[in-house]
């Protein structure tokens, strides 16, 4: 049986143009590129070139903005962290109430440390009231970090207006973004809308390059600083010897990504659309998280009443369909997600929440396999949950 994965929100297949590119520098070309050596050299120069690469798809500008990490995660622990850091002056930071824990949780550490923060909420479909943002941003708030679009919903995030306000407001706010779901989803223009960005971080692994490589765009004149020290590479802003094949691969993943933006991401947002009209035809009591939101083309955040994410899982892996409930992040605990709390959806489909994160590799086969299975294995569940006679009498079906 073939495998459908839909988890592309988790991770993805690594794409094989970014294999063939990777592989001279895990074999032939192994060097250090800090070496002195004429060998070493080519290294230095694989990594320059995929600077240029990168800072070409996101539109922005002098390569020198773009500092290679080892994931997201440091990405922007880096950027709201070193914000910090150089900044001891100012303590007021603005962010949301459903970011990635790679943000959230370092917010909730900066409140530890006695920094004023404010958790901007969602409405119901997990969008942003920009009155609620302009009434706490002033003009001595330090950082707003807002992402761009949501790994759980999909939901996008107007980040272009949240910078332009932040900046109106006063040039000295820096403003982060983190773009991890949006990259090769959604165009993105450092030079174009996102001009008052000041900061942005994203990874490989959700865009078809591996997992361990990520990328922190640092504006020129950002009062930022580095939050990894002890070593001079990446010009002394990120202390650690390059992952040459990582960075190489991140590259090529970002050209490909940039160059089927528009048509890929037609058809996988089709194939989303279809998956979700079919899917809702069929499942009695089925929400659609954030449908009525601007959302990522490739995502659908089910919430399914009176039974267990986890149980649909199972039974979804037993049909060769790999999905993912709630967060994959928050997998292995049995908090419901913070996201669908934040955006009020009921205790009794909280748990019922199914996340389907589609890619370039997926096929109108892998849709009609998850149309002809999902319905009956949720029929077949809500038979034996208790709490679905109970669901079924409040939401009257
Ligand atoms: N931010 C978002 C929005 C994400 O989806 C993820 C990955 N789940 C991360 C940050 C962390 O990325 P990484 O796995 O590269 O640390």
């Amino acid at each position: 049986m073939k495998t459908v994965y839909v988890d592309n929100n988790a991770t993805t297949a690594i794409a094989p143009e970014v294999l063939e590119a990777m592989q001279p520098y895990f074999t032939s070309d192994y060097f250090n590129p800090s070496s002195m050596y004429a060998l070493a050299q080519s290294s230095a120069e694989a990594i320059q070139d995929a600077r240029r690469t990168i800072a070409r798809c996101l539109g922005a500008g002098d390569p020198k903005q773009i500092l290679f990490t080892g994931s997201a995660t440091e990405s922007n622990n880096s950027a709201l962290f070193g914000t910090v850091q150089a900044n001891p002056e100012r303590r007021h930071v603005i962010t949301t109430a459903v970011e990635h824990p790679s943000v959230f949780e370092v917010c909730k550490e900066l409140q530890r440390r006695g920094l004023e923060v404010e958790f901007l909420p969602v409405n119901r479909q997990g969008e942003l009231m920009m009155s609620d943002y302009v009434k706490i941003l002033h003009s001595n708030t330090l950082l707003v970090s807002i992402m761009r679009a949501n790994n759980e919903t999909g939901v996008c995030y107007p980040v272009a207006e949240v910078a332009r306000i932040a900046k109106e407001t006063s040039p000295s706010i820096i403003v982060h973004t983190d773009a991890t779901q949006a990259i090769g989803k959604l165009p993105v223009n450092l030079q174009g809308d996102l001009k008052h960005v000041d900061l942005l971080s994203f990874s490989g692994h959700k865009l078809h390059a591996p997992k361990g490589i990520g990328v922190l765009f640092v504006r020129h004149d950002t009062k930022w600083q580095p939050y990894l020290l002890g070593g001079h590479q990446e010009r002394g802003l990120r202390a650690g010897t390059e992952n040459v094949p990582y960075i190489v691969g991140l590259a090529k993943a970002c050209e490909l990504a940039v160059a089927g933006v528009d048509d890929e991401q037609t058809r996988v947002r089709s194939m989303r659309d279809r998956l979700q009209k079919e899917l809702a035809e069929r499942i009695p009591a089925l929400e659609i998280n954030g449908k009525d939101a601007e959302r990522l083309p490739n995502t659908l955040n089910l919430a399914i009443h009176g039974i267990e994410g986890e149980a649909i899982l199972f039974e979804l892996s037993r049909h060769g369909v790999c999905a993912s409930s709630g967060s994959a992040c928050t997998s292995g605990s049995l908090d419901p997600s913070h996201v669908l709390k934040a955006m009020s959806v009921p205790f009794t489909a909280i748990h019922g929440s199914l996340r389907l994160s589609l890619s370039r590799y997926n096929d109108d086969e892998d849709i009609e396999r998850i149309i002809e299975t999902l319905p009956g294995i949720v029929a077949n569940l809500r038979r034996l949950s208790p709490y679905w006679d109970d669901n079924r009498n409040r939401l009257n079906i």
